[in-house]
């Protein structure tokens, strides 16, 4: 018999666990049990080999202890199918549940029934010409069954769980135990090819490449954890019900470091030789410029957050050469959130909410504040649903002409119905859907409604001339905008010229150089634009320079400071001469009683909105309400 295969696996084995050992490692549950599986496997290779010596040489050893040795192997085989079920089952329930440890316990009890019977029935030696060439018997077919009961077992868990499991784990395990299948198989067939355990070691090596090489969960440049091994870490806490605090830091890179990117990588070095210094802390580097230090303590963590921001404000505060300017977030306890997931949406939110702002400011997250998470989670929830179960409608709003003295447009309002039929408004959602990108989306679903509308209803003969429909910055910037709008159109057959766009300021050049490009097409197209939310920015004037509208909108905010401020009352006639200076129309907002539309009149605005003529309405309501006002006599009729 060759243990030539046992070798080579040996080997294998040797070097993966010394690369295994030698990284730094985040210390999950899955890493211990890679291990376990590794020194299994490594166990089964060695007592193959003296299996393999010991029947060779049973003129020297005891029969007892060759049967012994044996039996010790196949046993190992045992363990074989058994770990690797151990494993996965990390992924599937929670590590603290009832639910876990009965799976856990049913699966090693299940096993030790064969390990008993294995050690308990006959195993006897298959000889020829006098040397012995295999074992069999009870005890080896017993092996057998144990080992692919369990490798069966395997299978359907990963098959019934699959969502559950690590994608990539899941992908090594299954290849893994196909190939210890498969050597098995062989080596039934062919009792003197013993491959079994060589087998399994390059099922080792797959999975150690494909997802336990600790490699993977550092961040190469600073040696910190990276995002992968910091969500597998926290899951494992939440999982375990151990609490821990966090200490984010958020390092904002100024211009000159970003010019100078050899700068901020010796910063971001310095960083995490320091924080790796502190004894009890674990570091996790996000995303690119996210350092979460985690402690597993809330008092130490306070104690140590206050030192590491000293720290920083002297070795690198602004009066030093390498300054790291950064934002500090600390959530002194993660029982705060539910699990994980919600632990980096809240991470996500604070940034996005703007939440901090300064130049180097410090946040500590409070329950009023996680609610306001969850309320902005829940919302995104109810806006994927109302988008998904097309709960999603059109409002529309009369716009006066004061020239024509009627109604001769409206502004399209989107409204989301939620699940209780209650009517849900912009304000709730409209920023949510710009952060997460579900605007576009929303906002091609809103033009599609409006565009259908303009097809079932001849909105001329009402006396309208066209509807102003929302687009929002997000969308301003998306490059597909014209194409995807045009494209609409089309298949509405909607007369371009009854479509107004009302576009925002964007503090971004990049999105306006876009804008300009999307504005150019749908222009040649037929469709004319209005700058809306006049007077709420800063360099509005600018804008309606730059951007190719016909109307400007006066927000809300602006037409009311007009009757209660004098300088605004001055600001806003000069906006007025000037404008129509540049042959635009205006529209004003939020145009609540007589007094107002009459002031407004008086200083020459074209077109007045607001709840002083009518609030948004549902499209019937809508159509019912121009009916009466425009087309007073048919109405009658
Ligand atoms: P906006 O485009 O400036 O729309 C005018 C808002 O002012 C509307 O609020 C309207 O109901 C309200 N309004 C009009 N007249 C009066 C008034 O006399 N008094 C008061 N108090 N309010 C008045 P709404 O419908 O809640 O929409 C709020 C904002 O949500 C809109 O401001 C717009 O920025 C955004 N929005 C609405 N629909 C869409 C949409 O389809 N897409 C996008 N991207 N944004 C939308
Ligand atoms: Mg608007
Ligand atoms: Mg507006």
């Amino acid at each position: 018999m060759s243990i030539f295969a046992q070798t080579c696996g040996i080997v294998l084995l040797l070097v993966l666990l010394v690369f295994f050992l030698r990284h730094k490692k985040v210390e999950l549950r899955t890493e211990q049990a890679f291990l376990a599986c590794l020194l299994m496997t490594l166990a089964c290779l060695f007592l193959d080999i003296f299996s393999i010596v010991a029947i060779n040489r049973m003129d020297i050893f005891p029969q007892s202890l060759v049967s012994f040795i044996c039996k010790s192997y196949l046993v190992s085989l045992v363990g074989e199918s058994l770990f690797p079920l151990l494993y996965i089952c990390i992924d599937i329930d929670s590590l603290h549940s009832a639910r876990h440890l009965r799976r856990k316990l049913f699966f090693i009890g299940y096993a030790c029934v064969f390990v008993v019977l294995i050690y308990s029935l006959p195993i006897y030696y298959y000889y020829d010409n006098g040397v012995v060439q295999y074992t069999y018997g009870p005890s080896v077919m017993i092996t057998y069954v144990g080992a692919l009961s369990l490798v069966i077992s395997n299978f359907v868990i990963m098959f019934r769980q699959k969502t559950r499991i690590n994608a990539m784990r899941r992908e090594a395990v299954m290849l893994w135990m196909l190939l210890w299948v498969c050597t098995a198989l062989i080596q039934l067939l062919n009792s003197a090819l013993l491959i079994v355990g060589y087998g399994s070691a390059i099922g080792i090596m797959i999975l150690y490449l494909n997802i336990e090489n600790p490699e993977s969960n550092l961040d190469r440049q600073s040696g910190m954890f990276n995002h992968n091994a910091l969500y597998q870490y926290i899951r494992q806490k939440y999982q375990t019900g151990q609490r821990f605090s966090c200490l984010t830091i958020i390092l904002k890179h100024s211009l000159v470091d970003m010019l100078h990117s050899q700068t901020e990588t010796f910063t971001e070095i310095e960083i995490a030789k320091y924080l790796h210094s502190i004894p009890g802390v674990k570091v996790f580097k996000d995303s690119e410029d996210k350092i979460l230090v985690l402690f597993k303590n809330e008092q130490n963590a306070l104690e140590k957050s206050e030192q590491i921001r000293e720290h920083f404000e002297q070795e690198w505060g602004r009066e030093n050469d390498m300054y790291a300017r950064c934002d500090w977030v600390f959530i002194s306890d993660s029982q705060m959130v539910e699990n994980e997931d919600d632990f980096l949406y809240l991470l996500l939110y604070v940034r996005q909410e703007n939440l901090i702002r300064s130049d180097s400011s410090y946040l500590k997250v409070d329950m009023p504040l996680v609610n306001r998470m969850y309320e902005e989670k829940q919302a995104e929830a109810m806006l994927r649903d109302s988008l998904a179960e097309d709960r999603v409608s059109v409002f529309y709003q009369p716009i006066y002409s004061n020239r024509e003295k009627r109604f001769t447009c409206a502004e399209a309002l989107v409204r989301i119905t939620d699940k209780d039929g209650n009517i849900v408004p912009p304000a709730k959602f409209i920023g949510i859907a710009e952060r997460n990108g579900m605007i576009l989306a929303l906002g091609k679903r809103v033009f599609e409604k409006v565009c259908e509308f303009l097809q079932r209803v001849d909105i001329q003969a009402l006396g309208l001339q066209y509807i102003e429909v929302n687009l929002s910055v997000v969308q301003c910037g998306y490059k597909h905008l014209a194409n995807d709008y045009i494209e609409i159109i089309e298949q509405y057959h909607t007369d371009p010229k009854q479509i107004n766009l009302e576009i925002t300021e964007s503090a971004s050049v990049g999105a306006k150089q876009v804008l300009l490009k999307n504005m150019d097409t749908l222009r040649k197209y037929g469709i004319s634009f209005s700058l809306d939310d006049f007077g709420t920015g800063q360099a509005n004037l600018n804008y309606i320079v730059d951007m190719p509208v016909d109307i400007v909108k006066f927000d809300r905010d602006m037409t009311t400071a007009y009757f209660e401020n004098a300088r605004a009352t001055h600001v806003m006639n000069a906006a007025i001469h000037m404008i129509h200076g540049m042959q635009l129309h205006i529209v004003a907002e939020g145009i609540e009683t007589k007094e107002q539309f009459e002031a407004m009149d008086k200083i020459g605005i074209s077109y007045i909105q607001g709840y002083y003529f009518s609030k948004p309405r549902p499209e019937k309501d809508f159509i019912s309400f121009i009916r009466e006002k425009n087309l007073p006599a048919e109405a009658e009729v």
